[in-house]
């Protein structure tokens, strides 16, 4: 499962890369189009018409590029009917091997026949990230628990400035009992490339929230030194998804966050 990880990790960052140079190249290549457009129409003299010509079709092509570019990156993804029953299944096969003895896994799915649209793959990617992390962080041993359930994101509820949509989430939870981490710790976590670790990437929660975004969720953390951390995932459901009654409006554990 790890080195699954680390190439699933390297793809991330070339992904990631290549995403943000495509959309700035596009930012570069927009105006240069026009600019040639314009100079092929309106120049008095012939030469300049023709720069103008050859302008504006090297930056059609750059653009072309970057738009090929830009659907490498968002890769061949597709939605798909994910089921969480399944999804928990291969995460249980893939941290085969993963879990040392002195680590106790608990598994709580309320139902495994919720679906909802999403990216299997991706989703698995990401809770994989999740479990080897909270593995590395028992180095003595605990208990690492992974909770679902349906929860509804309260109209106050907000992701850095934005407030959240309100509605109906599928809330995955991975809960260890390990190291915990200190403020600053938890202030760096998603930024690229940081990692306390001697052989970390320091891209794993990145690109988990990457995934996570890509499916219109978000992610919260709560983190204690020396006590644990709780990573959740909170994933929209759309109406025909959640076919199951309310557990309760809004559980009380998401009020203090
Ligand atoms: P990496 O695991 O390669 O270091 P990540 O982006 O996955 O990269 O994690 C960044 C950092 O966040 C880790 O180096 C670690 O310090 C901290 N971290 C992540 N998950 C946990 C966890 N469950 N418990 C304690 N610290 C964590």
């Amino acid at each position: 499962a790890e080195s699954e990880l680390i190439r699933a990790q390297r793809f991330e960052s070339l992904a990631l890369l290549a995403g943000g140079l495509s959309h700035d190249l596009r930012n570069l290549l927009q105006p240069l189009l026009l600019a040639g457009d314009t100079l092929e129409d309106y120049a008095d003299d012939p030469r300049l018409a023709r720069l103008g010509t050859l302008v504006r079709d090297c930056g059609r092509r750059g653009l072309e590029m970057v738009s090929s570019m830009l659907s490498f990156a968002r890769g061949a993804r597709r939605a798909e009917q994910v089921k969480l029953g399944a999804l928990i299944e291969a995460l249980n096969l893939l941290l085969q091997g993963s879990v040392p003895r002195t680590v106790k896994m608990e598994v709580d799915i309320f139902d495994p026949e919720v679906a909802f649209e999403g990216n299997h793959t991706e989703l698995q990617q990401c809770l994989l990230n999740l479990c080897l992390n909270a593995i590395q962080a028992m180095p003595d041993g605990g208990t690492l628990r992974i909770e679902t359930d349906v929860v509804s994101l309260p109209e106050d509820f907000f992701v850095d400035v934005e407030p959240a949509s309100p509605g109906r989430y599928l809330r995955l939870s991975v809960i260890d009992s390990g190291e915990g981490m200190t403020p600053d710790v938890l202030q760096r976590l998603f930024e690229p490339f940081f990692t306390t670790k001697a052989a970390g990437t320091g891209l794993g929660l990145l690109s988990c929230k990457r995934i996570v975004a890509s499916h219109g969720g978000l992610m919260r953390v709560r983190s204690q030194a020396g006590e644990g951390t709780a990573f959740h995932l909170y994933l929209p459901l759309r109406t025909e998804d959640a076919d199951h009654p309310d557990p309760q409006a809004m559980d009380a554990s998401l009020q203090g966050e």
